[in-house]
């Protein structure tokens, strides 16, 4: 399946994209993940995106762009993938319609995740991911066994600097000028699944693969 992640930051499509690509072998692309990998690492794109995304702004598309078009021809599973934030903007979307269809392929859905704004800002601000290995946790819904403490590698868990308060306000405004425009334009494409993203983690996996008409896994 081709399935575009679509919601506001901190509504859980990172953590699903992740669950859903290990069960069933897909290969997940974040833009998220592979800018703050850049920034990480010093690049020259990572230089230019992170000025963006410490103000909670997009990173400009065709930066974006010609990451995800070197991604999708990197990918060694190819035709299946999940996209988790992005596109974010209609001219990403449009791009990503141009560059599937150049390769004869499509999108099979768009999963429209939605919880409540107060949800949002509860998920984002508790957010804490390890620094060395990237694992991600939740003070209150997924802590670690030790605070502060990666489980997975002895890491220390920091806050991502998007997910402080005065950042959290701008990315949420960001996201109803600049990408719920893309919840009409694929519902107008027949391609939008909307979802509740509400409640534990593990319901919601269950409510997406039913939505998706995914076998059920025992
Ligand atoms: P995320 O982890 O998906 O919340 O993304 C973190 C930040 O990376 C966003 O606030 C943006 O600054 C940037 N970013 C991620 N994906 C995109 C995208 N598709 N277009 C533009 N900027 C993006």
């Amino acid at each position: 399946m081709r399935i575009v992640f679509l919601g506001a930051p901190g509504v859980g499509k990172g953590t699903q994209a992740e669950r859903m690509a290990a069960a069933f072998r897909h290969t997940k692309i974040s833009t998220g993940d592979l800018l703050r990998e850049a920034v990480r690492n010093r690049t020259p794109l990572g230089l230019e995106a992170k000025a963006y995304m410490d103000q909670g702004q997009l990173v400009p598309d065709a930066v974006v762009i010609g990451m995800v078009k070197e991604k999708l021809e990197q990918s060694t599973t190819g035709r299946d993938f999940i996209l988790d934030g992005f596109p974010r903007t209609v001219p990403q979307a449009e791009e990503l319609g141009k560059l599937l269809a150049s390769k004869s392929l499509s999108l099979d859905r768009v999963v429209n995740f939605a919880v409540p704004t107060t949800d949002l800002v509860r998920r984002m601000s508790g957010r804490r991911s390890c620094a060395k290995c990237q694992a991600v946790y939740h003070v209150e819904f997924s802590p670690p066994q030790t605070a502060d403490v990666c489980d997975r590698c002895g890491g220390g868990l920091t806050q991502r600097s998007d997910d402080k308060a005065e950042t959290i306000e701008a990315r949420l405004r960001v996201y109803d000028q600049q990408t719920a425009p893309l919840i009409q334009y694929y519902r107008e494409r027949k391609l939008l699944v909307d979802l509740d993203g509400a409640g534990a983690m593990e319901a919601v996996q269950l409510r997406l693969e039913q939505a998706l008409g995914l076998p059920v896994r025992t």
